[in-house]
């Protein structure tokens, strides 16, 4: 028995989430007592699987197959039902990417089984995981767990964890060879949609300044930046900030955006909703600005400042300037 965490890679680089997904895995395999074991699929994935073993997995399969140099549902759900069926893991770990939400529902089907689908957390109650799913926007959290035998399907939310360290010790690399035709394979891949190159790596800035819908106008923008450029920080903003077009979109932070794990963040009249928090969460330190005491942000914050941010910003970097001369 194991947990299996299916890694994604494109042209033999690892996503953050897939490192994500190893460290929930890391997790359950603990508290079930298992091995933790990962797969990656692909041509040419024996380069990636060495990197992949050394992040926890005692063993990482390669499944390779010219048929499986390009993504496609058919290719990778047969491919894996293959591994799935041999390996028997009590637990499939996948991340909650485009590519998941894809194929990951329709292979679970092929086991009699659901894909749970975006898990926030992971609980385990005496060597059984439990996964947590938000419904309503984040307003419930349901904890769900199957007894049905066989494995489950699960995949994790993007920042659900911290991102799994490389080790000293490396696992075993193993491969596995799959069956696949051509006519297996229905649909013809285009080229892949590439996404705007990001000049901003907020991913490794230690400070960022973070403003939400609270400014109210694109006008009001130099207010926070002023604060930024005070700190020393990076500008960042909520989704509905980049959607209006006022901050390129690649300063966004959330679940659609960059996942960020400064020292400080300053989020600047943001409610905190579950798709912001999940991209933030992993900084060391929160600070919020915010004129509603009830905002769901504070209940992640350390520093809470309840007042109107054109009142306390400008308060808050004059003070900063000022110890810093
Ligand atoms: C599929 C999906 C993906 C999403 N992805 C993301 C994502 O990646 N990132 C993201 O951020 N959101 C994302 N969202 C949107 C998310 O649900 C929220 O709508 C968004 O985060 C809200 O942004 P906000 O906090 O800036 O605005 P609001 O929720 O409108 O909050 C504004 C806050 O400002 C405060 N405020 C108002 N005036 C003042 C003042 N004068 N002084 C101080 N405080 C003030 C208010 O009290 C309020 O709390 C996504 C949504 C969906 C459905």
């Amino acid at each position: 028995m194991s947990v299996l965490v299916i890694v994604e890679q494109r042209a033999g680089g690892l996503n953050r989430m897939s490192l994500e997904t190893l460290a929930g895995g890391a997790k359950v395999a603990d508290g079930m007592g298992v091995a933790l074991e990962a797969a990656v699929l692909g041509h040419d994935v024996a380069e990636v699987a060495e990197t992949v073993a050394a992040f926890g997995p005692a063993k990482t399969y390669t499944v390779e197959h010219e048929l499986l140099r390009e993504y496609t549902p058919d290719g990778f759900t047969k491919a894996l039902e293959q591994l799935i069926r041999a390996k028997q893991p009590a637990v499939v770990l996948f991340p909650h990417t485009y590519q998941v939400r894809d194929f990951a529902p329709k292979l679970a089907t092929r086991f009699g089984r659901a894909l749970v689908s975006d898990a926030v957390d992971i609980k385990m109650d005496g060597g059984h995981p439990r996964f947590v799913r938000q419904l309503f926007q984040g307003k419930l959290n349901a904890d769900v767990s199957s007894n049905a035998g066989g494995a489950e399907f699960v995949s994790l939310q993007a920042g659900a964890f911290r991102a799994a360290e490389a080790s000293g010790a490396k696992g075993e690399v193993e491969a596995f060879r799959v069956e696949l035709e051509a006519r297996d394979i229905r649909t013809k891949p285009e080229a892949p949609f590439r996404e705007a190159q990001r000049s901003v790596d907020l991913s490794s800035a230690d400070m960022i300044v973070s403003v939400g819908r609270g400014i109210k106008e694109k006008e009001n923008l130099p207010l926070v930046e002023a604060l930024a450029d005070a700190l020393g920080a990076e500008l960042a903003a909520s989704r509905p900030i980049c959607d209006n077009g006022w901050l390129p979109m690649e300063r966004q932070v959330g679940s659609s955006g960059q996942t960020v794990a400064p020292k400080v963040y300053f989020a600047v009249g943001i409610s905190g909703a579950i798709q912001h928090l999940v991209g933030m969460k992993g900084a060391k330190t929160v600070v919020a600005i915010n004129s509603d005491e009830n905002a769901p942000i504070f209940e992640v914050a350390d520093y809470g400042i309840v007042g109107d941010l054109f009142q306390v910003v400008p308060a808050l970097t004059a003070a900063i300037k000022k110890a810093k001369a």
